[in-house]
């Protein structure tokens, strides 16, 4: 996931556009669906590359209620610095190599970061009966009590 910034080195001061959708099969951790959007601007200043601008992305998991597939889409914004090696001011930071700055750890910090703690299939998934298993967005079972 390489973004070529040679223009903006070659540049500085001035502000590139860069947007595209990457196919990637996961990302932070979980599996994806459909590519990953990100619609990103980037610009050198002589000592750093700032990248910043927006992503999307579908997650998928297991519902936490219903345990079937859930597929969450996450929308984030992103800002991002990336040094030359010899200018990093602390171990963390990211650097970039020749012409390019890559994006994969930082998507993949900010996917992880902007996860739900838990994914649900919708908002209002009725989940499992907690006494007999069966799936309570098909149908009630004899355990539901009705107020
Ligand atoms: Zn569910
Ligand atoms: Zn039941």
């Amino acid at each position: 996931m390489k973004l070529n910034v040679m223009n903006a080195l070659r540049h500085p001061g001035e502000i590139f556009d860069f947007e595209k959708d990457i196919s990637i099969e996961s990302a932070g951790g979980y599996e994806t669906v459909g590519p990953l959007h990100i619609s990103l601007q980037y610009t050198y200043d002589q000592s750093k590359v700032t990248v910043f601008g927006s992503a999307n992305i579908d997650i998928k998991g297991c519902c936490d209620r219903c345990l079937k597939d859930a597929i969450v889409k996450l929308e984030f914004d992103f800002q991002e610095y990336f040094y030359k090696q010899e200018n990093k001011p602390n171990e963390d930071a990211y650097t970039f190599d020749k012409n390019f700055v890559d994006l994969e750890e930082p998507i993949n910090n900010h996917i992880e970061l902007y996860a739900p703690m838990k994914l649900l299939c919708s908002e209002s998934c009725k989940g499992l009966c907690k006494i007999c298993g069966h799936d309570l967005n098909e149908s009630d079972c004899d355990h539901v009590i009705k107020d």
